[in-house]
């Protein structure tokens, strides 16, 4: 019997002029098809010997191309079907594991769809760019383009001539610089100004973000020699007037971004700072890590330092992320007093922290949009994302669920419920904006797999547990998204 199941296994060549797997040649090289074939077929022959095969954990139930669906513990599709005699080597089923070994062998970066309800999803990639953004990139990247030249005179010119002059009329500033992200531009900014010298800074703001950026450790690392002050807490001007000697290079203020204290606090006031700073001739920095350019304030959420309102306190430096609240590629923006901007300019490191032609085209693009304050809270993602009213979702909601059929929503008990987003990418912490849901759980598969099936699909879909149930929050979910969510909820059912 297992003679004959192997003697049946198709070969390489076999597979290859399918029409199933000529089909997979669009999207992968040819190389990576037969190595594919080559792993998918060796694995049946071990399996069916009864060895242990290679691709038994892709091959198992885990997945949603394992139909028909296995028992728990079973050891692998294959391995079950070859004992019952019903084994299934038709080029059509296998070119569904050649296609599944393809996705999980040689997966590149790939459009993904969101549906945790986290805005700025660093694992996500952060903010989506602008519909505009991207086509810059397309109009402009596919040839050559001006990028450090002047169209008048031929000459070589300013990389970001342009960009600088955009973001000083949209924040005030009198000079700018973009750089790779804000750490690089904390980092550009604390080497410049503060390397050798003393930088004070209050001990509740000594800050990690996302896990690699420490504000300590970045500090160290620009040579800047730290100096806390105050408490957890509570800091006051005075701890800051105190810790003032001949040796000190920069006041320093960092914008708590991802956590909020609660209860009895006290933190300086930036203007008070910068005060402080001309009085002493000392300059001041703000890292203000979410660089919102609108207040969401406006639209009912609790108040983020803007840039403009931080550069007109006559603050020297502000650096910020240009992929956070500000939505465009990912980029960090130091601006300021052009005094301190060109001291800037002119350090080695910019050189090494200089930004491409992809970011600066998608930069420009997006800032351009806040010249015209009515479009912003359409055009950038991220802050539509932020606003959009309940209805919005709810819309979404019921949408997935009209594509569904009667049987999906009976086996997963599709429900619609209210609950949370939350901003993300360490803006607005703590802050719970209500949103609408898709809420499933199944008697047949367990929460952890359903999600893990989402993730299996083309394109993998991002959604979140709580108490047992899968959540998919449709306020970062795209229009053109929902049908997908749909029929990869049908597939898990079906398999
Ligand atoms: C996010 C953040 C950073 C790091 O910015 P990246 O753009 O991720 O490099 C630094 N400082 C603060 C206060 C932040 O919020």
């Amino acid at each position: 019997m297992r003679q004959d199941i192997i003697r049946s296994i198709p070969s390489v060549n076999e597979l290859l002029e399918s029409p199933e797997i000529s089909k997979l040649t669009d999207r992968y090289p040819r190389r990576l098809i037969v190595d594919a074939i080559r792993a998918v077929l060796e694995d049946i022959r071990q399996t069916v010997t009864h060895k242990k095969g290679m691709l038994q954990h892709s091959l198992n139930c885990d997945t949603s191309y394992s139909s028909p669906p296995c028992e728990e513990g079973d050891p692998g599709v294959v391995k079950g079907l070859a004992e019952t005699q019903k084994i299934d080597l038709s080029p059509q089923r296998l070119s569904l594991f050649v296609q599944q070994y393809l996705r999980q062998k040689f997966c590149g970066i790939e459009h993904a769809i969101n549906a945790t309800g986290i805005i700025l999803h660093t694992g996500l990639g952060r903010a989506p760019i602008p519909d505009v953004a991207a086509q810059q990139i397309q109009n402009i990247l596919k040839g050559f383009c001006t990028l450090e030249i002047e169209k008048n005179t031929g000459r070589r010119g300013g990389r970001y001539h342009h960009i600088e002059q955009l973001i000083c009329m949209i924040t005030g500033a009198e000079a700018a610089l973009v750089v790779n992200n804000n750490a690089a531009a904390v980092l550009l900014a604390l080497d410049t100004m503060a390397r050798g010298k003393e930088t004070i800074i209050s001990r509740s703001q000594l800050v990690e973000i996302g896990g690699s950026f420490r504000m300590p450790d970045v500090m160290t690392r620009s040579g800047a020699i730290l100096i806390e002050v105050g408490t957890t807490n509570k800091t006051y001007l005075t701890d800051y007037r105190n810790a003032i000697t001949e040796r000190t290079g920069l006041l320093l203020k960092v914008h708590q971004s991802n956590f909020k204290i609660v209860g009895f606090t006290e933190t300086v006031d930036l203007k008070d700072l910068v005060s402080l700073g001309k009085e002493r001739s000392i300059p001041v920095m703000y890292d203000l890590g979410s660089g919102a350019l609108i207040d969401p304030e406006r639209f009912g959420l609790p108040h983020e330092p803007t840039v403009q309102e931080s550069i007109k306190t006559g603050v020297d430096i502000v650096t910020f992320s240009t992929d956070k609240l500000l939505g465009g590629p990912q980029g960090g923006i130091i601006a300021g007093k052009k005094k301190w901007v060109d001291l800037l300019k002119r350090n080695p490191l910019t050189r090494a922290l200089r930004v491409g032609k992809l970011t600066i085209a998608a930069l420009e693009a997006t800032l351009k949009l806040y010249l015209e304050e009515d479009l912003v809270t359409e055009k950038i993602p991220v802050l539509a994302m932020i606003f959009a009213p309940l209805e919005t979702m709810e819309e979404r909601c019921k949408r997935v669920m009209s594509r569904m059929t009667p049987e999906t929503k009976a086996f997963m008990n599709i429900s619609r419920v209210e609950g949370f987003s939350e901003m993300g990418g360490g803006s607005l912490p703590g802050e719970r904006i209500p949103t609408k849901l898709i809420s499933l759980h199944s008697e047949k598969i367990n929460a952890d797999k359903i999600v893990a099936q989402l993730r299996g699909n083309t394109p993998p879909i991002f959604a979140r547990i709580e108490q047992e149930r899968v959540l998919l929050d449709m306020r970062t979910v795209y229009d053109a998204e929902v049908d997908t969510i749909a029929i990869a909820l049908e597939n898990i059912c079906r398999s």
